[in-house]
């Protein structure tokens, strides 16, 4: 079943950008079901990416993303999960087609500006994590 929502989070390398990159988002059609600025501890940061924990590039990534503010949001469109996916571009900002928020944006394959929920259930997942129901508008 799909929910026609999904998560992302502006991440700390492009949080300079929160204005440009949420008027993509916004202009792509996506409405902004909830938003804000926080930070991550590193042990969050491990939790949030425990998916990736064996992967060589866990630690880096839990130190970068608790390295500064990120902005997470949870976002509302038809077809939600893959439209975002197709806006923000690839993980690595080298291999992202023009035009999308991590070509334009993003400083590295880490650094690379947006996170973008995989699926629906890992949209709910992430989203869970960040906002409470009476958060959600
Ligand atoms: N990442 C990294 N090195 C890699 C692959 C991924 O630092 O070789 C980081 C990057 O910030 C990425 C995150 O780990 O966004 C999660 O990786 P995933 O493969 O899920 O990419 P995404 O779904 O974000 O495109
Ligand atoms: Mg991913």
């Amino acid at each position: 079943m799909t929910t026609n929502k999904t998560f992302t989070m502006i991440k700390p390398d492009a949080i300079g950008n929160i204005g440009a990159i949420t008027k993509m988002i916004e202009e792509a059609g996506f409405r902004v079901v909830a938003m804000k600025k926080t930070r991550l501890t590193p042990a969050q940061a491990g939790q949030f990416y425990a998916v990736h924990s064996e992967r060589p590039f866990y630690n880096d990534l839990c130190a970068y993303m608790s390295s500064g503010p990120i902005v997470p949001m949870i976002l509302e469109k038809e077809n939600a999960v893959l439209d975002f996916r197709t806006l923000i571009g690839a993980t690595n900002p080298a291999n992202a087609a023009d035009g999308t928020i991590r070509k334009i944006f993003a400083k590295s394959i880490e650094a690379n500006a947006v996170h973008g929920s995989d699926s629906d259930e890992n949209a709910g997942i992430e989203g869970s994590f960040f906002f409470s129901q009476l958060e959600q508008f």
